[in-house]
């Protein structure tokens, strides 16, 4: 292929993407509309919307309010949602979870087949757990597909969303610290097994996606996702653009280094946040206290999980609470951290975190407007998302919506794999 030959491809292919972008994203809307917003001509948009109508992924719907030229009405163009299919794998510490998604995220189907990650890991050396994973993933995905019953030539992508460090472009988990993986090839056999494009993608990263593109996210440049539960892990859209840095490492934001001499943490170091805020420092913290003879409530808890450790608090005992506030506590002094470097005007948190209750989110927010540089707390929007396993699955789906909807090709071939897959 010539360079020139190239350029006109990527032109091509990144001017669909662009009119795709906008009738996801504000449809129903008129051809002249897209040229105004583009600033691409109306014989061009006629040329990529007749061409987006025929592979079925846009259609005409009804008519605009306002007369457009020689007093026709002008005719509006919608996604067509069911024109794809998406494939969305989440890992969780307990399970393998997978949701079909249509071409706006809306899961249509989910599945879950129980896996003890955290358990095998310590019973296995390293590397020899994904060849398991990778199976039990492909028996998750088939038994998807069996219950969906779509035609398996309307399958878009598959993403698979994990934590730790993901190397995104060559589609390995470079560094999964709470299976204890390291360089592990997860999107290579899958794709070669399923034959469609996989995207690996971190997973706090892959709900930032799904919120800017189809979440509350959508109108904000600048925005955190920080998903709490098991772990502590952040999604970052800075400008309009999700950070992914300079290793795919970007938003570890669970190890921000906090307390020195403090608990180890699941990465092996001490006092990171995910140390003193997440589900393992609550239980830990609890359990101290129970054993002590100072545990209160705790010590009569049926379990203690950080959701019953919530209500014994909201039911009134002190200790709960204490446990609560001191870990939320710590939370909100890292999101002061990342409001003085980042300066966002929306913080979406998930996670298993939402369901920890008032003492833990009140000291969370008191700490983080307490301790913010002078102003840039007042901005800030926090946002609670509920969601449970589902909800990461469908931003794992969202990492390849995002890919076909516009996100910058990482690489030239990749602009061309993943160049309207349902042609
Ligand atoms: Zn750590």
């Amino acid at each position: 292929m010539t360079p020139m030959k190239s350029d006109r491809t990527l032109m091509k292919q990144s001017n669909q993407q662009l009119v795709l972008q906008l009738i996801q994203g504000r449809g129903p809307i008129s051809r002249k509309e897209i040229a105004q917003l583009t600033g691409l001509s109306p014989a061009a948009v006629s040329g990529i919307t007749a061409e987006l109508i025929e592979r079925g992924l846009v259609q005409e719907v009804g008519e605009a309010e306002t007369e457009g030229r020689a007093g026709r009405r002008a005719v509006l163009l919608q996604l067509n949602a069911r024109a794809g299919y998406v494939v969305g794998v989440k890992f969780s510490i307990r399970a393998i979870d997978a949701v079909l998604t249509d071409l706006d995220a809306n899961v249509l189907y989910a599945v879950s087949l129980p896996f003890a990650f955290a358990e095998r890991a310590r019973q296995s050396a390293a590397n020899t757990v994904p060849d398991e994973v990778v199976a039990v993933t492909v028996q998750t995905i088939e038994r998807l597909l069996a219950e969906a019953a779509i035609d398996p030539a309307k399958l878009v992508g598959i993403g698979v969303a994990i934590n730790g460090i993901v190397d995104a472009e060559a589609g390995i988990s470079r560094f999964a610290p709470h299976f204890g993986w390291r360089d592990a090839p997860l999107a290579a056999p899958l794709a070669a097994r399923f034959n469609i494009p996989v995207y690996l993608e971190n997973d706090a990263r892959a709900l930032a996606i799904a919120e800017q593109w189809f979440g509350v996210g959508r109108d904000i440049d600048t925005f955190l996702v920080v998903a709490v539960g098991y772990g502590i892990g952040g999604g970052f859209v800075v400008n309009g653009k999700l950070h992914r840095g300079a290793l795919g490492g970007a938003g570890e934001f669970g190890h921000l280094p906090l307390l020195p001499g403090g608990p180890i943490c699941s990465c092996g170091k001490p006092g990171c946040l995910e140390a003193l805020a997440a589900e393992p420092a609550i239980i830990r913290q609890a359990q101290a206290l129970v054993q002590s003879g100072a545990g209160g409530m705790l010590g009569q808890l049926p379990a203690l999980t950080p959701e019953q450790i919530a209500q014994a608090a909201a039911s009134g005992d002190e200790t709960a609470r204490r446990v609560l506030s001191e870990a939320g506590a710590w939370l909100g002094i890292g999101l002061a951290g990342l409001v003085n470097v980042l300066n966002p005007k929306l913080i979406v948190i998930t996670g298993e975190a939402v369901h920890w209750g008032h003492w833990y989110f009140a000291e969370m927010e008191a700490q983080l407007r307490a301790r913010a540089f002078d102003g840039l707390a007042d901005v800030v929007q926090i946002v609670h998302e509920p969601g449970g396993n589902d909800l990461w699955a469908r931003g794992a789906a969202c990492v390849v919506l995002g890919e076909l909807f516009g996100a910058t090709p990482r690489t030239e071939a990749e602009a061309i794999r993943i160049s309207f897959p349902l042609a």
